[in-house]
């Protein structure tokens, strides 16, 4: 249902956070939130403590240790960081998981900018007002947009993910099947903490490796983090102005362009021929205008500063009869920092709705809308109390709670049953 584009050519740098390969993996074993917090939200098993021999892991980690000591990592500093490190197996099958069940994109933007995010976005720009204003004028990102990534990423800095962040990273360069990438991020991560960017004690991130308050993974950090407070560390785990900067940096490194809008909703005529809709399809607004698309209002799409020129997609994320939208060059710089379409509206409509508008205006093409994470904590108490075994009540659906829904479906003769946490299956428990 998620309609991603796997076109990274268009990208003008890869994703800052969950890498394009494992994009298909991650989405599958989330349900609700970005793929690379969800996954981490999930209960982190610890980390097994090794066993009294593990002779591979032991033999895989001192040839990383020979690697690391031609790429920058001192002996000493390999030593002290990897001293009683033990694989976590748990992270393979997360690299190879397939989807359980499938998530509409309106059911991952109702959770992602619900009225939370937004009422907790708009205080987070009050409270960094200065900070923000001196972003904006070094990197040329406006405060909504920078604001917006933070929420998205991390919940303003409340989800880093829970799994030790070298722990995961060793065990997917010793095994697995992408072992050549994670090494090279697992070697990254030592120089960062070698450097004293960031500390080892404490340090987590999710299962593939993205972590802090921006969610970038290793190799994103050491190339795009910015020290903005001046202390000599580039510390985006506990500092706030260098984890905002780096974002507004990594999102002028792709390419932004300052005071141009990501883009706005459009109406398409009928009969528009939906073929010429995707991200990577880029006409002239004068060619989109001449085959009858019009903003919400009727008016013309050029004008307000966009020339006519101007190269821009249309997407239709949930087909011909759902929202339009045209989009610019700055949706491919939010775009690349988390490679999904679903994530990269999510910013584009969150920075908006802290604008004080409201996108998108349209319905989704859907009679059974998705959940905010109040409502899904809604659901979820009322799923508790029917005696399903969910854990706990965090907003966020897992698979306890979708095979919860979907027993509670079955049985109140819903159709489908398919596990999914909408507006009617929350109705029906309310009654
Ligand atoms: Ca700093």
């Amino acid at each position: 249902m998620l309609p991603l584009h796997g076109a990274p050519d268009m990208l003008p740098r890869p994703p800052a956070t969950v890498p394009p390969m494992f994009r298909a993996a991650v989405l599958a074993c989330l349900c609700a939130l970005p793929a690379q917090h969800a996954a981490a939200q999930a209960p982190a098993p610890a980390a097994t403590p090794a066993p009294a021999a593990d002779p591979a892991f032991a033999r895989c980690l001192s040839t990383l240790r020979q690697d690391a000591a031609g790429k920058g990592v001192s002996a000493a500093s390999f030593d002290r960081f990897t001293a009683g490190l033990a694989p976590d197996r748990s992270v393979l099958a997360l690299l190879d998981a397939q989807p359980e069940f499938t998530t509409p994109i309106w059911d991952y933007l109702a959770a992602l900018v619900d009225d939370e995010r937004v009422a907790d976005g708009r205080a987070r720009l009050a409270e960094h007002a200065d900070l923000l204003a001196r972003i904006e004028a070094r990197y040329g990102v406006d405060p909504a947009t920078v604001v917006a990534v933070w929420g998205v990423e991390s919940d303003y800095g409340r989800i880093f993910g829970k799994r030790p962040l070298l722990v995961s990273l060793a065990t997917l360069s010793c095994e697995g099947r992408r072992q050549p990438f994670f090494r090279g991020e697992f070697i990254t991560t030592l120089r960062l903490l070698q450097a004293g960017d960031i500390r080892a004690e404490g340090l987590t991130g999710s299962w593939a490796g993205a972590f802090g308050h921006t969610q970038f993974m290793p190799s994103t950090y050491e190339r795009i983090a910015v020290d903005f407070d001046g202390d000599g560390r580039r510390d985006l785990v506990g500092n706030i102005p260098d984890a905002l900067a780096s974002t507004a940096n990594y999102l002028k490194q792709s390419g932004w362009r300052t005071g141009q809008p990501w883009g706005f909703e459009v109406r398409v005529p009928q009969g528009f021929d939906t073929a010429l809709a995707g991200r990577t399809s880029r006409r002239p607004l004068s060619d989109w205008a001449a085959r009858g698309v019009r903003r919400l209002d009727g008016s013309a799409l050029a004008g307000g500063g966009l020339a006519a020129e101007t190269r821009s997609a249309l997407l239709l994320p949930a087909g011909p009869r759902g929202p339009a939208f045209v989009v610019f060059r700055n949706y491919d710089a939010i775009y690349s920092y988390n490679a999904a379409e679903s994530y990269a509206l999510a910013i584009a409509f969150l920075a908006e709705r802290l604008r004080g508008g409201s996108v998108p205006q349209a319905e989704w093409p859907t009679d059974d809308p998705g959940l905010s994470r109040a409502q899904r904590r809604e659901l979820q108490t009322l799923l508790l109390a029917r005696g399903h075994d969910i854990g706990e009540v965090d907003g966020m659906v897992g698979t306890a709670t979708r095979r919860a829904i979907q027993a509670e479906q079955q049985k109140l003769g819903l159709q489908p049953a398919d596990g999914r946490a909408g507006m009617r299956i929350l109705e029906a428990l309310r009654r």
